[in-house]
């Protein structure tokens, strides 16, 4: 093999189709039955629901999903469908509505609250330019010369160690207009004084910048697609085969072993999986210089989710739009503070997503689909046992009977995903939603390269940069792909 790829998540996904349409042979190594990772759908009782993307951003004209499918000539094998709005966000004592385009949410913010347009504009200009400087960032800088990062990278360099919440102390004085701007960080699942500015900055503008999209039918038709080019392009997938180790020799990777001892040897290896797992069980601690272990095991993993799906008698046109997120106090960080001590807030903020609303497939006619979900610590202090799972969804049916009055009497088919869920079918560590928490020291030139101490070994997907989120591990895969395809037109490898 020229490439072995570790792990079927969309950014392995992406790499090996780009990787095996220059000509290379590569094999995917998936431990699930089924390639996607996070992005995967599953049936119950007649109800479709995706595990865990709902929505996707960059996948209309000109955004890098939709470049990709185009570049992969499957753009009319998938279709798109467009949110418009986005979401609604509802507060106490004020519904706030988001429009998937950025420019139309500046215009309406801003006439909410005129006295901050200023404000609200300056914040917005900053984070296009940080994303727009980190998307083009070549790969050829100098980082030993400060006067040519200078003048190729401004922004990130000059909010490279800055929480969003700092930017916003910069610009906006109404506490509330400072909640909106950074209601988003909620889905890095991080407060406002802690997410940094570039992990801001993706979010934000990989979201919103080409609008929000869901995926006509399942989400899982993304990486299924993926799949396929990669197969015609003469890739292989070896699907229920979890890699035990990558094997070396010297100081090189020669290949992997898998758990049913089998070996495959391969010039280069792409890991797609969880960093601390790649380095300290697949490669092996003392493989590692000292200096990047102990980086790697000082870092954060980004929180993760409790998840009830349900199966709904009747349709649900009581809601104006699909995706829904409801908060209980106008300041997000007080949420944090108890989930860092391994609990869940009685009157936690939660998401309410309808995807039966969006595309009726979901459900059988006359039925929807719902999904209840809020931010979970993996070590929470009760446990993942069935009763306090049962307690749970008892908890978030009720605070969602505040949009859907007689949901309870309503539910014809549950079922759950706890961060243990994730982790299980993932392999991500305390079932991390997002690879490392976006916090300054692990975003933007700060995170985790594509690149290893080992020259032939390297890392894709949420936990190298840029991040977490289908558009961010696209951008993951094409760049480990390029970066890869560059030293093979070296004759490196
Ligand atoms: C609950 C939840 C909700 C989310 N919502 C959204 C959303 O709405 N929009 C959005 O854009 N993003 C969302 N995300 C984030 C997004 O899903 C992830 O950032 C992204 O899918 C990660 O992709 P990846 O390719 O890096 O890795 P993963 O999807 O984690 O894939 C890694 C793959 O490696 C395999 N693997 C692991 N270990 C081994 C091994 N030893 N051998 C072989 N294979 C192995 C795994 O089985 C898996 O298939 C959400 C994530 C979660 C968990």
């Amino acid at each position: 093999m020229d490439v072995i790829i570790i792990g079927a998540g969309v950014a392995g996904l992406t790499c090996g189709c780009l990787l095996a349409q220059k000509g290379l042979n590569v094999l995917i190594v998936e431990k699930n039955e089924k390639i996607g990772g996070c992005c995967t759908s599953f049936e119950k009782e007649g109800f479709s629901f995706d595990l865990s993307v709902q929505s996707l951003g960059e996948c209309q004209e000109g955004g890098r999903i939709w470049n990709l499918l185009k570049q992969l000539d499957l753009l009319d094998q998938i279709h798109f469908i467009s949110l418009e709005p986005a979401r609604e966000y509802h507060f106490p004592n004020q519904k706030v509505v988001q429009s998937s385009r950025i420019e139309t949410h500046i215009e309406y913010l801003s006439s909410l609250f005129p006295g901050e347009r200023r404000g609200i504009e300056q914040v917005y200009k900053i984070l296009r330019k940080i994303f727009n400087e980190f998307s083009q960032m070549p790969s050829s800088l100098n980082w030993f010369d400060l006067s040519s990062l200078n003048s190729q990278i401004p922004f990130l360099l000059r909010y490279k160690d800055q929480t969003f919440g700092q930017l916003l102390n910069e610009y906006i004085a109404n506490p509330f207009v400072k909640t909106i701007l950074s209601v988003r960080s909620s889905y890095a699942l991080l407060p406002p004084e802690e997410i940094s500015v570039v992990g801001m900055a993706g979010i934000e503008m990989s979201y919103f910048d080409h609008g929000v999209s869901c995926v006509k039918g399942r989400v899982e038709r993304f990486p299924l697609l993926l799949g396929e080019a990669f197969e015609k392009r003469k890739g292989k997938i070896l699907l229920g085969h979890e890699v035990e180790k990558i094997l070396m020799e010297e100081k090189r990777a020669i290949g992997i072993r898998l758990k049913d001892k089998a070996e495959v040897t391969g010039k280069l290896i792409i890991s797609n999986v969880d960093a601390q797992k790649t380095f300290n069980s697949l490669l092996g601690k003392d493989r590692i210089p000292n200096s990047f272990r102990s980086k790697l095991n000082g870092m954060r993993p980004s929180l993760s989710y409790f998840i009830l799906y349900l199966g709904i008698d009747g349709d649900l046109e009581e809601l104006p739009v699909s995706n829904n997120e409801v908060f209980f106090d106008n300041q997000l960080s007080k949420e944090y503070q108890i989930l860092y001590e391994n609990q869940i807030p009685e009157k936690a903020p939660f998401y309410l997503l309808a995807p039966s609303r969006v595309d009726p497939s979901h459900a059988p006619p006359g039925k929807s689909t719902l999904c209840l979900s809020m931010k979970a610590p993996y070590h929470f202090s009760k446990g993942w046992g069935s009763k306090i799972i049962d307690e749970l969804s008892e908890s978030l049916v009720s605070r969602a009977s505040v949009l859907i009055p007689d949901l309870k009497k309503r539910i014809l088919v549950r079922t759950e995903a706890t961060p243990k869920t994730i982790e299980r079918w993932t392999g991500n560590q305390l079932g991390a939603a997002y690879g490392w928490a976006q916090i300054p020291s692990q975003s933007g030139i700060h995170r985790l390269q594509r690149t290893t101490p080992i020259p032939n070994l390297f890392l894709t997907g949420h936990w190298t940069s840029p991040g977490g989120g289908i558009a961010a591990v696209v951008a993951s895969g094409e760049l480990t792909a390029e970066a890869i395809w560059n030293r093979f037109e070296r004759g490196e490898f």
